[in-house]
């Protein structure tokens, strides 16, 4: 075996991206190999809203200007389940970006940096004197599986799919829009709850717009998912012709399969890091990513521990804040207090932004005026 690598990153989106740039930002030297079986550019299903928090770790990768040239949008409106609404401007503004053309330049950035991208899909792993055999061709010291939400590597080293109560499955496609319509738009479903449309102005006369639910959601109607997807979408946005249309499944954060196993690191969708509330998950993507290519490189010896525990110091608080958030929102109700709390105080509105699109957690006594709100409301009805 010559082809020996110090990382191996199989999958080229977001967190494969930033797996590699970041090998190459703390070692210039490394040996860095990007696996895709795509070439670039190539589609994703995705709402491609990139969050203020994502541009903040696509500075920390040397890449600040990376989407500068796309319209930043300030505003975002959200409809509760129940109809609260609220219709704010965010702290940070937000960008929405193509996949086609986000995940282009970031895979670009990091060829420039010197990573050998190749197209290949992996089929096989085995761990072999220290090193991790790639399809019998390649070997590396460590492994990123960045293959994202029906991860191969993940299966390939014992690690269950992330259950369907704890997957969601969303489309989306392409709408023409007034060119100054600046306005995210998320609008939470009662019907199939948890279930929301959106729609994501680009700045050029399009807009991403979507519908997703939880898979068990979707089954429980005993409709073909195509059929629902397609049709809840149409009916919510009625104004709008959505072409292009694309669905993927979303792996949320609520089951984590924990870091990964032996020489083999879990990010991003493979790793089910998705904001359960939002559906979010680029920022968590690019932040796996970085944080797996340190404990690659930095803790070579036994990388599963030392990525485990920057985990934990980025998103631990974070996590477990989403974990109760989501275990609570299933009762709609919660949400709508959420909701109207955040219409009234613009504190709340941007910590609700931070933990649905950020590493945000929840103060106490903030949680404790939601919770007498919604059980206000609910001892009202
Ligand atoms: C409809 C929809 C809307 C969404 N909207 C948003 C949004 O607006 N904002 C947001 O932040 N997040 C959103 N998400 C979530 C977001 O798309 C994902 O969290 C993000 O793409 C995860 O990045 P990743 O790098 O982990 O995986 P991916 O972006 O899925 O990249 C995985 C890569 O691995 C490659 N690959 C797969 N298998 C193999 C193999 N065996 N060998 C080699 N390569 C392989 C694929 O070709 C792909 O390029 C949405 C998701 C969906 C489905």
């Amino acid at each position: 075996m010559d082809d020996i690598w110090d990382l191996v990153i199989v999958g080229a989106g977001p967190a494969g991206a930033a797996a590699a740039l970041r090998a190459r930002q703390l070692r210039p030297e490394a040996r860095v190999l990007l696996l895709d079986r795509e070439d670039f550019p190539r589609d994703k299903a995705c709402g491609d809203g990139i969050a203020a928090h994502a541009r903040v770790e696509l500075a920390t990768l040397g890449l600040p200007g990376l989407i500068d040239d796309y319209r930043p949008t300030r505003r975002l409106s959200v409809v509760s389940p129940g109809g609260e609404r609220v219709l704010a401007t965010v702290a940070r503004p937000n960008h929405v970006v193509p996949r086609a053309v986000f995940d282009a330049r970031l895979v670009e950035a990091a060829r420039e940096r010197g990573v050998e991208v190749r197209r290949h899909r992996v089929r096989a792993l085995e761990e072999r004197d220290g090193h991790v055999v790639v399809d019998g061709t390649a070997a590396g010291r460590t492994v990123v599986a960045a293959d994202g939400a029906n991860s191969t590597v993940r299966r390939l080293i014992g690690v269950p799919a992330s259950p369907a109560a704890h997957t969601a499955i969303a489309v989306r496609g392409y709408a023409d829009v007034p060119a100054d319509d600046d306005v995210q738009l998320i609008a939470m479903q009662r019907d199939g709850w948890p279930a929301y449309a959106w729609s994501f102005p680009v700045g050029d006369g399009t807009a991403n717009v979507g519908f997703g639910m939880l898979l068990p959601q979707l089954r429980a109607t005993g409709l073909p998912g195509r059929a629902v997807l397609h049709g809840r979408l149409e009916r919510l946005l009625p104004h709008l012709t959505a072409r292009d249309l694309r669905a993927h499944h979303l792996p949320l954060s609520t089951a984590r399969p924990g870091p990964g196993r032996g020489r083999v690191l879990l990010a991003g969708d493979a790793g089910n890091f998705i904001n359960p509330l939002t559906g979010e998950g680029i920022y968590y993507a690019l932040l796996t990513g970085r944080l797996a290519a340190e404990a690659a490189l930095l803790s070579a010896a036994d990388p599963v521990p030392a990525y485990r525990r920057s985990l934990r110091r980025a998103l631990g608080r974070h996590l477990i804040t989403t974990d109760v958030l989501a275990r609570a929102s299933r009762s709609p109700g919660f949400i709508d207090a959420a909701i109207a709390t955040a219409a009234r105080r613009g504190d709340v509105f941007d910590l609700l932004v931070d933990v649905g699109l950020g590493a945000g957690t929840v103060p106490l006594p903030l949680a404790a005026a939601v919770v007498r709100r919604w059980l206000a409301s609910s001892l009202g009805r």
